[in-house]
């Protein structure tokens, strides 16, 4: 309510924006302190394989839970932990936990997101390698989440890093597609290992004739490029049928798995799930 009493009136604006700045500043030194005192967590959500009803995949997700109670979301803080630089030793600490808590599922990937910051940092690549070779993950089983604002701000930085992330044998998947500008031509020059088609692309394709062009003819393109193409944030049967149709490989969506602890990830493994065989289509059993 004060938000629109206040609008367009300059001293509205500066109070704003001094609040916002403030609270960038709190933010950041709490996330200093986070580290310090290990208030970070992973949940990891499931990646369902279209083919064999299985999960073929977890994508680690980060979790702040601050002393206060509050458990803030990486949308919030990640931002923040970028502009300062923090997200350089948070995101080594992401990756390290994330290769040791999947050294137990030996039979599905690892999906880790990296944020510009860190793929720039020249540093990156050999922390990397350091962190393959203590925990002993294999790279193969690796795949690092990038989105088209890494290869946007500076392409040959890029170029340089994932070739050099490719060398051990690490995949590089393309995040978050369909929301920006990341364009076919992106997929020809990084080639990456697979694509991540968006939500809001998901969901506008189900009403919208242009969005639903827009999404079919990426997975086309993308298969003829030999990426796998997961669908992200599917919610509905209706989504899974058509993602499905469109020839997606693998899909994430709260419709089969919300993000979960590492200790439950276990028990959905080495097995076909129900759940997903019942909208993808692998059992008569209708819901
Ligand atoms: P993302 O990489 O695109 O991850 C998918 C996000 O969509 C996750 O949100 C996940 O919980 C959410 N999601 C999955 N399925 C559904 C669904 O069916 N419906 C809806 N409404 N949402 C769904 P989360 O965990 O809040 O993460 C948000 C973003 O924060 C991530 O988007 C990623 O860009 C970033 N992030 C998360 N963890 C890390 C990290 O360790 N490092 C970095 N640099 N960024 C991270
Ligand atoms: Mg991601
Ligand atoms: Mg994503
Ligand atoms: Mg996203």
């Amino acid at each position: 309510a004060s938000k629109r009493a206040g609008k367009g009136r300059c001293t509205w604006f500066t109070a704003e924006f001094d609040a916002n700045r403030a609270q960038t500043r709190d933010i950041d030194e709490d996330l200093r302190q986070a580290l310090v005192h290990d208030q970070f967590s992973l949940l990891y959500q499931p990646l369902v394989d279209c083919d064999t009803a299985r999960v073929a995949c977890v994508e680690a997700l980060l979790r702040w839970h601050r002393p206060d109670g509050k458990s803030i979301g990486p949308d919030v803080f990640v931002p923040v932990a970028e502009q300062s630089g923090l997200i350089l030793p948070i995101g080594l600490w992401v990756l390290r936990r994330a290769c040791m808590d999947a050294l137990a599922w030996d039979e599905i990937m690892l999906s880790v997101n990296i944020s510009a910051a860190q793929l720039r940092n020249a540093e990156f690549p050999v922390q990397l390698g350091q962190i393959l070779e203590e925990t002993g993950f294999d790279p193969g089983r690796l795949e690092l989440e990038i989105t088209e604002t890494c290869l946007v701000l500076d392409p040959v930085v890029a170029e340089r890093s994932l070739a050099m992330i490719r060398n051990f044998g690490v995949n590089v998947v393309l995040d978050d597609f369909g929301t920006g500008f990341a364009s076919f031509g992106f997929l020809r020059q990084f080639r990456f290992e697979k694509l991540k088609i968006d939500r809001s692309l998901v969901e506008e394709a189900e009403t919208d004739e242009a969005s639903r062009a827009v999404m079919l003819s990426s997975v086309t393109v993308a298969r003829a490029m030999r990426m796998k193409v997961t669908a992200e944030g599917v919610e509905t049967e209706e989504q899974a049928r058509m993602v499905r149709a469109a020839g997606c490989d693998q899909i994430q969506g709260w419709l089969y798995f919300k993000a979960m602890p590492a200790a439950e990830i276990g028990k959905y493994l080495n097995r076909p799930l129900d759940m997903a065989s019942i909208y993808l289509g692998h059992s008569s059993a209708q819901a």
